[in-house]
């Protein structure tokens, strides 16, 4: 831990007494500790939309069918011209996501804000800086192996919760995202994130602590960053997820 780390931690509310108890970066777990996590390993898929609406005359299946043939370049593309549901309506641009078009690990979030949805790039608010405070801690910047997205590409109105037609439209792009990306690790950000991804409505307290998958990919749940600025103690609940994200992906980088 070098002193870089020590001021995120002391920014993500984490002091060193808390630290000392779980060394989990200093001295990381064997990897047959991840497997024996305590959840059960969740086979993720999101399902696809049996009628998700229709961006003017393409048919839902023929538009995933789209999605899954695109490069980056196209997909952002198509996801900023997006037009398949309401939101596009009330946004002022869609924000695909930010980082490395090739990273090993891929954080996800629900939806753009305010700030989001006039600066185009996700995170970049309050709950923006606490994520890259966490990116820190663990020895990541935004942008350098690391892709930020969220489930909703466009900004739900008054930061309303996302509707289940709106996260259908939305659905092939991070799945696709996905695909272009090939990360070795999910980090699914707050409830939302992680019930869209994993497909299940169970609680996030459930969720997390163990390792989940998405799609084959080893996928760890933590808290959001906006939920944590206004929920102190469980940041050291994070601050455990953190650990348990960089043992798994030693592991997975230690398999291939
Ligand atoms: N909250 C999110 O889930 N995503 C953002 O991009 C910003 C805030």
């Amino acid at each position: 831990m070098n002193a870089s780390s020590d001021l995120y931690l002391k920014e993500m509310g984490l002091g060193p007494r808390w630290r000392l108890r779980t060394p989990v970066l200093v001295e990381p777990e064997p990897v047959a500790a991840v497997s024996a996590a305590p959840e059960p390993v969740v086979a993720a898929k999101i399902e696809a939309p049996a009628a998700a609406p229709e961006q003017g005359d393409v048919p839902s299946g023929s538009r995933r069918a789209a999605i899954m043939a695109m490069d980056w370049p196209t997909l952002c593309d198509d996801i900023r011209a997006c037009r398949a549901c309401p939101l596009s309506a009330t946004r002022t641009q869609a924000v695909p996501g930010v980082g490395a078009t090739r990273a090993d690990w891929l954080f996800v979030g629900e939806a753009p804000g305010a700030d989001e949805d006039a600066q185009g790039e996700p995170f970049v608010g309050q709950a923006g800086k606490l994520l890259d405070a966490m990116l820190a801690a663990i020895g990541l910047k935004r942008g350098d192996n690391v892709y930020i997205a969220n489930v909703l590409k466009c900004r739900p109105p008054g930061n309303r919760n996302p509707a289940a037609e709106e996260v259908l439209c939305c659905e092939p792009y991070l799945q696709r995202q996905v695909e272009l990306l090939q990360p070795k690790l999910i980090v699914a950000l707050g409830k939302f994130a992680a019930q869209t991804l994993l497909g299940q409505d169970t609680p996030i307290a459930r969720l997390r602590g163990g390792v989940q998958r998405y799609q084959g990919i080893p996928l760890i749940v933590t808290y959001h960053p906006a939920y944590l600025l206004r929920t102190l103690p469980d940041k050291a609940k994070a601050w455990q997820d953190l650990c348990l994200a960089v043992q798994t992906m030693r592991a997975a980088g230690q398999a291939g």
